[in-house]
Parts: structure tokens; sequence; C-alpha cells
């Protein structure tokens, strides 16, 4: 059984403050970005199993007793026959291998496809769906909520695929929870005397609301990096269109005095196309009243993307699809559509140009694709787009 204690290491690497050492690697600290969706809520419907395989957990005394009272560790005990205690080095950890598990899925699994843990999961399967993004190529690491990568294509315990989690905006509810999973993650920092770290703050960030206004950026004087792009400009038209008020002449302006470098005639061909369905590249139609551009208001039922960008739009989201299986997976979920349809426009998503998106794409180190999302924009003092 593979060990997945780097998972643990991941969380560490990107809280802590100071580097550490573990299995002959040190990890260094980076300044970290917190997203405002650690605020979200997960839910989690019966039936469902999908993220639950067989791999190692792994739990400590601590978590059973100051963070779930109600749970008898004893009892616990007497169903973990088998388990390895004491991991490593100097630190004890309870870990379970699941060594005589056969199954694919992780033995606590019941046919329900419910957790027998419930309320006293492993620390990994509680702190899913926040999920750590290390900085490899930029210099800086990100916490986030996000859906369970290729969640698309796991395996439900009902044998059908597709994992059926779904998030809910933020409430009360969601934010105590996430408080929560952060006091385990303090108890287990301090298990592993890595003491120095950025929970205070991520403490305060979520107890005090301050996620309402956008991510946590640690330390508070770390500048991110600026996108860059080969046409900047789409989102200051978004934004522009948004606030109802500017004719065409006036937004022609405003876009090429942020951005003289780029070719008048781009954000000319910009302003046209936009108000055509044929051309337009923006989430919306934009039209004209009065002499206003704005953008168009939704019929009843009617929605922005297509059911295939949707699709795309989400795979993207998830950060762990390369631009092939994207495609692979909306073609197969679209068969219909065809493949070059599917292809062009997740070929477009990725094109300054040409993006369908609110958000705009970038390309990881790994070749997955990522949402670059607007509240790094607006947060982003080198960003032209966001000048008074
Ligand atoms: S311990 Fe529970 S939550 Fe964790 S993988 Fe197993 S069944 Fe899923
Ligand atoms: S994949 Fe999502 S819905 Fe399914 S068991 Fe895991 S958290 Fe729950």
């Amino acid at each position: 059984m593979v060990n997945n204690f780097g998972k643990i290491i991941r969380i560490f690497t990107a809280i802590t403050k100071e580097s550490f050492e573990y299995d002959g690697t040190r990890y260094e600290p980076k300044p970290l970005v917190v997203h405002p969706s650690i605020a979200n809520g997960l839910v989690c419907p019966p039936g469902c199993g999908a993220c639950c395989k067989k791999t190692s957990l792994h739990f400590n005394w601590f978590d059973l007793t100051p963070v779930y009272p109600a749970v008898d560790y004893p009892d616990l005990q007497n169903h973990a026959t088998g388990w390895i205690d004491s991991y490593g080095g100097n630190i004890s950890l309870d870990v379970d291998f699941q060594n005589n598990n056969q199954a694919d899925n992780c033995r606590w699994l019941n046919q329900n496809g419910r957790c027998q843990l419930h309320g006293m999961h492993p620390f990994i399967c509680d702190f899913e769906p926040i999920q750590v993004k290390l900085g490899n190529s930029i210099n800086y690491n990100e916490i986030r909520t996000a859906r369970f990568s290729k969640r698309a294509l796991i395996r439900r315990a009902d044998g059908d695929h597709g994992a059926k989690c779904e998030f809910t905006g933020p409430t009360e509810q969601s934010v105590s929870e996430t408080v929560r999973k952060f006091v385990r993650l303090e108890h287990w920092t301090k298990h592993f005397d890595l003491r120095n770290n950025w929970i205070p703050e991520i403490m305060d960030y979520l107890l005090s609301g301050k996620w309402r206004e956008g991510p946590l950026v640690l330390p508070e004087d770390f500048t991110l990096p600026p996108r860059a792009f080969k046409y900047p400009g789409r989102d200051l038209l978004k934004r522009l269109v948004g606030e109802e008020r500017y004719t065409r002449g006036q937004l022609l302006e405003k876009l090429i005095q942020a951005h003289p470098e780029v070719p008048k005639s781009y954000y000319e061909t910009l302003l046209s196309d936009c108000k055509n369905p044929a051309y337009n590249r923006f989430h919306r139609l934009v039209v004209e009243e009065q002499g206003i551009y704005l953008w168009k208001r939704l019929e009843e039922g009617e929605q922005d993307l297509s059911n295939e960008e949707q699709a795309i739009g989400e795979l993207i989201d998830e950060g762990a699809w390369t631009k092939d299986d994207i495609i692979e997976e909306v073609v197969r979920r679209f068969p219909e559509t065809g493949r070059s349809a599917i292809s062009q426009l997740v070929s477009d998503a990725a094109d300054d140009a040409r993006n369908w998106m609110d958000d705009d794409v970038v390309i990881n180190p790994d070749g997955t694709w990522r949402l670059w999302s607007r509240w790094r924009d607006e947060l982003d003092p080198d960003d032209d787009d966001y000048e008074a």
C-alpha cells in the first residue's frame, strides 16, 4: 500500500513560515494565497463514495478527544486491528495501511457509499475538499476549496461514474466547519512541532469575515506577479460594460489608455464582435441601448453558456485536467456535438483573444489547466485593468 502521507506534507509546506525536513527532503516556506472558496460548504450526498479509494489513513489520538469528544477511542481501536503505530522518525502516528483489504475502495466505506468512521474521519479525508497548490514554478503557494480532480471519471460505490459532491456558497455552518478543520490542522502541526505557521492568520480571516473581501495574501506585503497576456484589457471591458454607462467611443478610449501597447484594431474588433452572436467571445452578448454598451439581460430559463461550455469550465475549474483530457471527457459526455467543435471551444478558452469564459485560463507547469480567478485579478496591484 502506498503511503499518502505526502498529502499531509503538502499542507504543512503550504502553511509553514519556516523550512522543515521530512524524509530527507527540505521544504522551504513561500508566500501563501488563501482563496475565499475555503468558506464554501460541501454537500456529500449518500450513495457516492467516489473519493474513498483504498489508501493509507492517518490518525492521531488528539483527533479523537478534543476535536471529536463524542467518539469512543477504544471502540475505534477494536475496529482497527492490524494498524501500524509509529510513523518513521520520532513522531508517532496511527496509520491504517489497509494491507488486508483486497477491494479498490476504502475498507471503511459501506455499501451505501457512506463512511463508517463518519465524524472521526482520518485527517486527509476530513480536510478535503480544501486543497493545496504548491508553487513549484511560481513563488507562492495556494489554498482553496476545489472539487476532486477528474471527478467525472472516478467510480462511485454503486459502480457508476461521477462524484456527486457539490459546493454551496459560504454559510455560518460552512465557515465554522472550515474553522474546525484548521483547528484540527493546528493540532497536527503542533504534534509535528511545526509551530511557526500561518494558521492564526487563516483563522482570523475565517472568523472575522474578511473572506468576503477577497483572498488572503500572506505576508501582507507580498505582491502577486502580474499576468502575461498577449492582449490585455478584456477584464477591464467586462467591468466597464457591467457599469452600463459607456458608449463605444468611451470604451475604446479607456481600453487604449489602459493598454497603449495593444493595437487599436484589436479593441475595435472586440467591441464589434461582442455584440455579434457569431463572434462574441464573452460569457454573454453585449447589446447597445441608446448608445450605451451593456450585457444582454437573460430571459427566464436562459443561460449564459451551452452545456458543453459549462462542462469545459467545470473541468478547467478542477485544475487537474490537461487539454487533451478535457477534450476527451467533453466528447464522451456530448458525442453528438462532435470532436472538432469541442476542440475549438477548449482551444478558445485558453486563447486571450477568444476566451468565452468569465475567468482566464492558465496552464500549469505539469500541463493541467486551471482558472485564473477574478478574485486574484482584483487584488493584483500590477494589473492596469483595475486602476482607479
Ligand atoms: S475513512 Fe471514510 S472518508 Fe476516508 S476514505 Fe475511508 S470511507 Fe472514505
Ligand atoms: S466524491 Fe464527493 S460526494 Fe462522493 S463521497 Fe467523496 S465528497 Fe462525497
